[in-house]
């Protein structure tokens, strides 16, 4: 079971910001920058080009509307999107507000207090639609 299994069970804590029948979107723990968020399917499947055409569609309409979202609640130039997987096999979009381009370097991360996590997640669902 990945760790993203356990968070959409609740079998541990996500500061999660969406979330339907079939996707989930928390913010990533380890964050390239303010904002950064994983938007993820509930059935677990190792990588995101072995979901069917219909899966893969579905997840990037939810990735979709988390950007415009995360988009509306964190000032920034663009929403960076990329997807890897190397650490986590379990699919997930990563949706990263970019300002420069070592945002979107996963060598580049923010230090962020819990309570800046809770705000955060809570100003991108507000928005979310
Ligand atoms: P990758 O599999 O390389 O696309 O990266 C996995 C991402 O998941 C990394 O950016 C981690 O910081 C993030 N991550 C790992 N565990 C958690 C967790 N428990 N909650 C939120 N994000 C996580």
């Amino acid at each position: 079971m990945s760790i993203f299994t356990k968070i959409i069970t609740g079998e541990i804590p996500s500061y999660k910001v969406a979330e339907n029948e079939d996707f989930i979107a928390f913010l990533d723990i380890n964050p390239n920058a303010k904002g950064h968020t994983l938007v993820v399917p509930k059935k677990e499947e190792n990588k995101i080009f072995d979901l069917s055409k219909e899966a893969y569609s579905n997840l990037m309409d939810f990735s979709y509307r988390v950007a415009k979202a995360l988009e509306k609640a964190v000032p920034c130039k663009r929403i960076g999107m990329s997807v890897i997987g190397l650490e986590v096999p379990h699919v997930h979009v990563h949706l990263v507000p970019t300002n420069v381009m070592s945002d979107m370097q996963f060598t580049h991360k923010v230090n962020l207090s819990s309570e800046e996590f809770v705000a955060l997640a809570e100003q991108i669902s507000k928005e979310f639609e």
